[in-house]
């Protein structure tokens, strides 16, 4: 009968989602701190036993009992990894609780007094209240990326599929129970049938499959993040400014500043290293950009870089005479001493895009670097086409 097919072609459906829940164990292997890769897995097994349950020849009571119990859990399961990924949860007294009335009410229905629509409406119910409310949550935690914006589209596809089930289980006329191959036919027919096929056929192993490209997007975002930021101070290392600064330094006029802490060595010598680190610190805190463009780097040890786009010479100059002020006046409290530190700094301009490529201008800022140094620190030094100001 072509219409068994259609739900052998659906059970086929959540057979495949195995593959994807696999890839969520293997994400989480990766990547052990990504306890949400596990809550979806979780939630793709559920849905799958789920749906293999419907589909085994339990008898219908039995077999709608025990798709009640595991339905709500997958739901759970689903909505849990959602939230978590933005370190959001619901009590875990919330989730049992929605797993335990859910499971009572089907099995109610299952058992004392079958209606197949009644265990259908119960569980859409249960399953639009939970992801309308984590939308509302994900919602308000505030939506800053692209894959948050993503999460939060899916999950309110999901809960639209779920309300058309809603509507159409009003709107169908459904057999009480699917006892004959009449009562299969007619509710094959059903608009409440081919919803629920769109919503656990379609939406939702989109969905799933959605949260999985968010899931490696944000292991992959994090490893660039490791890659390109210095661990200490939190702005970029030599690798993340180069190729930062390069894509900048080529598109616009731009100046360039290296800053060197003066005498740092005696800092770690006399205070210890935790003492220099929080030196680097603030520097850092000191030299990253407010509203400007401006991008800073930590090319190793106390040196710092900050490129600054569409500066010219004089501008430059400014910006590192007040920088050299404010790291001049910082007062830094490492256990019980106070640090003070100085630097140098060395700059140079591009006169306009793509003029001076990023390693030349980093040569000339390190040549005017050592000008500053030579002349006796704590002092700003400019190089402009080989000559030293
Ligand atoms: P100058 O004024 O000539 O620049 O002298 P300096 O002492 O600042 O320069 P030098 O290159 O001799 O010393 C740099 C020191 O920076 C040596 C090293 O111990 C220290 N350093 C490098 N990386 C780190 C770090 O991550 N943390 C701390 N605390 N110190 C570091
Ligand atoms: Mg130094
Ligand atoms: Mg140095």
């Amino acid at each position: 009968m072509p219409s068994r097919q259609w739900l052998l072609a659906v059970n086929l459906g959540s057979v495949a989602m195995i593959g994807i829940g696999l890839l969520f164990v293997v994400v989480w292997m990766v990547d052990r701190r990504r306890w949400y890769a596990l809550s979806f897995a979780g939630a793709v097994t559920g849905f799958t036993l789920a749906g293999l349950v419907l589909s085994i020849p339990l008898g219908t009571a039995a077999a709608s009992s025990i798709h009640g119990v595991l339905f709500p859990i997958a739901v759970a399961l689903l909505i849990d990894g959602v939230l978590r990924r933005r370190a959001q949860q619901f009590r875990w007294m919330t989730n049992a609780a929605f797993v335990v009335v859910l499971a009572v009410v089907v099995c109610y229905f299952a058992y004392p007094m079958p209606l197949l629509i009644a265990r259908i409406v119960t569980q859409n119910v249960g399953m639009a209240v939970l992801v309308w409310t984590a939308s509302w949550r994900l919602w308000r935690s505030g939506v800053t990326t692209t894959r948050d914006r993503v999460c939060l589209a899916a999950m309110c596809l999901l809960g639209a599929a779920v309300m058309a089930n809603l509507v159409c289980a009003a709107l169908s006329d459904v057999p009480r129970e699917l006892l004959t191959d009449a009562d299969l036919t007619a509710y094959l027919a059903s608009a409440l049938e081919y919803a629920l096929i769109v919503a656990t056929g379609l939406v939702l192993p989109g969905f799933v499959a959605t949260m999985l490209a968010v899931t490696v997007v944000d292991v992959i975002e994090d490893l660039r993040a490791q890659r390109d930021r210095d661990e200490l101070t939190g702005v970029l290392n030599r690798w993340g400014f180069n190729h930062r600064a390069e894509r900048m330094s080529t598109s616009a006029g731009c100046a360039l500043a290296l800053i060197d802490l003066d005498r740092f060595k005696r800092i770690n010598d006399l205070l210890g290293h935790a003492a220099g680190d929080a030196v680097l610190v603030m520097v850092a805190r000191e030299l990253s950009p407010g509203a400007d463009e401006s991008v800073v780097g930590r090319l190793g040890g106390e040196e710092f870089a900050v490129l600054l786009p569409g500066a010219d010479l004089d501008r430059a100059l400014v910006w590192a005479e007040t920088t050299r002020r404010r790291i001049e006046s910082l007062t830094i409290t490492t256990g019980e001493h106070q640090v003070t530190v100085t630097a140098s700094i060395g700059i140079t301009a591009s006169r306009g895009p793509g003029v001076v490529r990023l390693p030349d201008l980093l040569e000339m800022a390190d040549k005017a670097l050592y000008a500053a140094k030579a002349g006796g620190r704590n002092r700003v030094a400019a190089e402009v086409a080989g000559a030293t100001h």
